[in-house]
């Protein structure tokens, strides 16, 4: 018998959010993909395959993707806003936030639903490409875009790229006029408001690296210089407040002062600006703390707002674009870890149970980054033991590496079990490292009956072969080393080349 099981005598009190579960086994189903159930001995299943069976024949730690729930997602998000945005007599677009997730498959799977891809590094625009998306549906962000990305972004034939400073916009104009070309451009606006999880702060001021601030007058000024450059196309304004907002009221005030700035445009350029993006951010649900709205209802209250201060300018209605992210990905992943040490701590208040698993804070930062809270399951059997308020912890050299904070699980869970973290497809894959060496999980995709890699995981062979070394080159003048591969070079060559070259 685990040691443990006496030891809980005093729990610590669970967190005021968190309720004693009627049954510690079930699932909560908004918490996780569509396809994933529990069946009669408490395995947790994904499309009817075990995950017992998966964790066996794909290894452990291991993200497991449910394509199916992420396209359902992606649809779901562009018929929602394609609707309501057609009700008020305009159009919607949706440009996939590459940074919360993104490799060729899925790239491929939210194009094939409707959505753009929005990119912010060469790496991002790289794999959009490998993966064979339509340029004019992916947009560049950034606030210190190299001349390599912006050379790529204009060979490729982009969509749109967001400018984000003074000093960019002549940068843009020189690279599209050598090139012969208009370059789609939109301007990036601090609006002053910064949303937050449960509410939002509306400002004047925004003391943050992104965008030109509209109360100062930058953005107004960078309007004026972008409509001046006769290489670029300007095509709109851009905002984005924030992540996991809930409420429609920090888009509210954010769309009403970019349709302002818009409509000053015209007044004062003679530039009638065709769209607005109002970014991403929408929340998803961790934990049963989150209440984030339904997409159709946000869709139908951002078209509201936007219709709104549209009539209160007298301007004609923009086409609006939004950049979900996490949204999309987030739920339709979950991770699976495999239990490797038990810890009964006394922590002044009661006790509590550590749990410890075998991956942590290199395929999970945001726990520790931005105070996130998870939730998970026990994903190999049924317990009939007392449920406990348990912390799942990594393997990893530092107190802050937990994984989930706070979750009840029966109180007998051992070494062997297994645990489900669901909502980890946002950010989390997307900010791994390779912390104390260890090897990043891969990614594996379950669509209906077929399942296989989207990413291969990561070995310590991979880990061993990054290490050169000090092998100095013979010749000086030669910069890389003997022993390493050179460098992928510049955007210099054609896109489709790379893409001949790197399939
Ligand atoms: C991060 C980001 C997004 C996506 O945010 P989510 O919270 O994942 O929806 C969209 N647009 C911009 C400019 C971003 O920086």
């Amino acid at each position: 018998m685990p040691a443990h099981i006496a030891g809980i005598l005093h729990a610590t009190p669970p967190p005021v959010w968190l309720p004693y579960p009627e049954d510690v086994n079930a699932l909560m189903p908004s918490l996780w993909p569509r396809s994933v159930a529990k069946n009669e001995a408490g395995e947790l299943t994904i499309a009817g395959h075990r995950v017992t069976d998966l964790a066996r024949d794909y290894g452990s730690p291991l993200y497991v993707l449910d394509a199916a729930d992420l396209r359902h997602r992606a649809a779901g998000f562009v018929t929602s806003f394609q609707q309501a945005f057609a009700a008020i007599g305009t159009e919607a677009h949706a440009y996939y936030a590459a940074k919360s997730f993104l490799c060729t498959a899925v790239a491929e799977w939210v194009a094939a639903e409707g959505m753009g891809i929005d990119t912010c590094t060469l790496g991002e625009l790289m794999v959009a490409c490998q993966a064979g998306v339509d340029p004019q549906t992916v947009g560049l962000h950034g606030n210190n875009k190299s001349d390599e990305e912006i050379a790529f972004a204009l060979d490729w034939g982009i969509g749109r790229i967001v400018v984000d400073s003074f000093d960019e916009i002549p940068r843009v104009a020189a690279a599209a006029r050598a090139r012969g070309v208009t370059a789609p451009v939109m301007l990036r606006v601090t609006v002053g408001v910064e949303a937050h999880t449960h509410d939002f702060i509306a400002t004047a001021h925004e003391d943050q690296k992104f965008g030109l601030s509209l109360h100062s007058g930058d953005a107004f000024e960078a309007a004026r210089r972008i409509a001046a450059e006769e290489h670029l196309d300007f095509r709109g304004l851009h905002s984005h407040i924030g992540s996991q907002i809930f409420e429609s009221s920090g888009f509210d005030i954010a769309a009403a002062r970019i349709i302002e700035l818009r409509a000053r445009i015209l007044t004062e350029l003679g530039v009638d600006l065709p769209e607005v993006d109002l970014g991403g951010g929408f929340g998803i649900r961790y934990t049963s703390q989150d209440t984030p709205l339904p997409f159709s209802e946000m869709a139908e209250r951002l078209a509201a707002v936007v219709a709104s201060a549209c009539k209160a300018t007298g301007a004609q209605l923009p086409v609006v674009s939004f950049e979900p992210g996490r949204a999309i990905c987030g739920p339709a992943i979950f991770t699976l870890y495999t239990v490797g040490s038990t810890k009964v701590v006394d922590t002044g208040s009661g006790e509590r149970l550590y749990i410890a698993v075998d991956g942590g804070m290199s395929d999970n930062i945001r726990t520790a980054l931005y105070d996130a809270d998870y939730s998970c399951t026990m994903a190999n059997r049924r317990s009939e033991s007392e449920p406990a308020v348990v912390r799942v912890v990594g393997k990893h050299c530092e107190s802050g590496d937990i994984i989930v904070r706070d979750e009840y699980l029966p109180n007998d869970v051992t070494r062997g079990d297994l645990i489900a973290v669901p909502d980890t497809g946002a950010y989390c894959r997307s900010l791994s490292s390779n912390y104390n060496h260890v090897p990043r999980p891969g990614v594996l995709a379950v669509d209906g009956e077929q399942i296989g890699w989207v990413i291969r995981p990561e070995t310590h062979a991979d880990i061993l072969a990054w290490d050169t070394g000090f092998a100095p080159a013979a010749d000086p003048s030669e910069t890389t080393s003997a022993s390493a591969p050179a460098p992928t070079t510049g955007a210099d060559a054609p896109c489709e080349e790379r893409r001949s070259t790197t399939r």
